[in-house]
């Protein structure tokens, strides 16, 4: 238990470490390439500024006609307000008026798309303009609005081959700051390009990580399941070794002891001397040796098997035949310790068969229904032959078995867990032994049971 937990504990620990590695190494990555599609499209806006030069005005021609014809309007309005409040109402209007149409009448970003498209970049860039002072010019200069980072007519004029990025942001870059001079107004603003592609640009060019991490997870993860489940299978094996320790100890020292106690009193006088009292013990002696020697049998037949391939001298025999007489040995073999019933509807049919093995095997699905039974038992054989195959089934009124048992009965040395497992004595091999002889066949076994009510083993063996 608390190796399974050291091992479930390093492994999280160790999944954790490299899930924070990948995490590092992707945003390296995704900071490289973030600031190299800054500097390209960065140096691309100055060379772009550099060659506007010439067309300047010409992205600025409808906004300057337009706001000069505005202005020309506005000019003769101004000094007829004569209200603080409204003057100010009427700055804002202004202001949203010279924003609209710049923002609406610009040719800049076509310009800048074309050209971006010419130098084989990505033009899907959204433009945003920021006005950072607005005079009114007339008889007296009317501020409308001034930005504090405005720093005086001169400074922030004209073409500065700027393209800096917005504090520190390598999303936008500001692409120049221009001065438009009309009849009746000054308007400076600077003209900021945001890279809206970059997000996904950045994601295609990581693809590549992006997958080879995520598959390196995936393969870290699934290295770990399969490292744990083998532990867990081999903490479970080692269970059943334990236990099947522990039943063989006790299924071997119950004939042993017989045998002592046996021994024993044959050395009675008293024994010696009463023929029919010495034919029993010799009888007992005789039976739990026969015993014994099944057991020891059954564990150095089962571990020779899992050395070498297992080998049948197969026969074809009349399966009904041999079912009859299977049953007819054991119902007498065990004193008629059951209500056992046959239906067969073999028609005839002949199969391959190990005569030995499939005695055991059949013996062994009838002795564990007269075992696992609380009551008397009763025991159905059905059996049918279909165009491949015949068909076994063993139904019992005994204890049942739970499902969560009935996926395992058939392992090597597994007992069941439900009930009082003492009560009933055994070594956990006769149905690994079943399986073991049927897929031996070519065939299979297969439980279905509900507990408190019995269970149905079927074997199918192909002919
Ligand atoms: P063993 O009988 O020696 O324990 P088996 O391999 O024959 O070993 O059976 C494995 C387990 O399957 C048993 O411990 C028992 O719990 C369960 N089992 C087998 N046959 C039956 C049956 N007919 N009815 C109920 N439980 C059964």
């Amino acid at each position: 238990m608390q190796k399974r937990n050291t091992v479930l504990i390093l492994g999280i620990i160790a999944f954790a470490i490299m899930i924070i590695a990948q995490v590092i190494i992707i945003r390296g990555g995704w900071k490289q390439v973030d600031e190299m599609l800054y500097l390209r499209y960065r140096s691309l806006s100055q060379e772009a500024n550099t060659s506007l030069r010439g067309s300047r005005s010409m992205v600025f021609d409808t906004v300057n006609y337009l706001l000069d014809y505005y202005t020309e309007s506005v000019v003769r309005e101004l000094p007829k307000i004569s209200d603080d409040k409204e003057l100010e109402n009427k700055k804002e209007e202004i202001f949203e008026y010279f924003s609209t149409v710049l923002n609406k009448e610009q040719d800049l970003s076509q310009y800048l798309s074309e050209y971006f498209e010419n130098q084989g970049a990505e033009n899907e860039f959204s433009p945003r303009i920021i006005v950072i002072n607005l005079e009114i010019l007339d008889a007296d200069t009317l501020v409308i609005y001034r930005d504090p980072s405005f720093r005086g007519r001169r400074s922030s004029s004209d073409f500065e081959g700027l393209a800096h990025s917005l504090k520190g942001s390598t999303s936008t870059i500001l692409v120049n700051r221009f001065r438009i001079i009309g009849n009746y107004f000054t308007l400076n603003f600077n003209y900021y390009i945001d890279l809206t592609f970059k997000r996904s640009t950045i994601f295609r060019e990581l693809s590549a990580s992006f997958g080879m991490s995520i598959f390196s997870i995936i393969i870290v993860v699934m290295i770990f399941l399969y490292t744990y489940r083998n532990l867990m299978e081999e903490k479970r094996l080692s269970n059943l070794k334990t236990d099947f320790i522990n039943n063989m100890t006790h299924e071997l020292k119950t004939p042993l002891a017989t045998i002592t106690v046996a021994g024993k009193t044959l050395e009675m006088e008293r024994i010696r001397t009463d023929e029919s009292k010495i034919l029993d013990t010799a009888k007992l002696i005789g039976k739990q040796s026969i015993h014994l020697n099944q057991l020891i049998n059954m564990i150095l037949e089962i571990s020779m098997w899992e050395r070498t391939e297992f080998e049948l001298d197969k026969k074809k025999v009349d399966i009904e035949e041999i079912m009859n007489d299977i049953v007819t040995s054991f119902r007498t073999g065990c004193g008629d310790c059951a209500s056992l019933t046959e239906k067969y509807t073999f028609n005839g049919a002949k199969a391959d068969i190990d005569l030995v093995y499939f005695t055991t095997l059949i013996n062994n699905l009838l002795s564990n229904a007269v075992k696992y039974s609380e009551k008397e038992p009763v025991i159905n054989i059905e059996g049918v032959a279909d165009n491949n195959n015949i068909s076994i089934k063993i139904t019992d009124n005994g204890i049942g078995i739970i499902r969560s048992d009935q996926k395992h009965v058939f392992d090597k040395f597994y007992r069941a867990t439900s009930g009082n497992i003492h009560k009933y004595k055994g070594l956990g091999l006769g149905l690994y032994y079943v399986k073991k002889i049927a897929t031996a066949h070519g065939g299979d076994v297969t439980v279905n049971s509900k507990p408190g009510k019995g269970s149905i083993f079927t074997v199918t063996i192909p002919y």
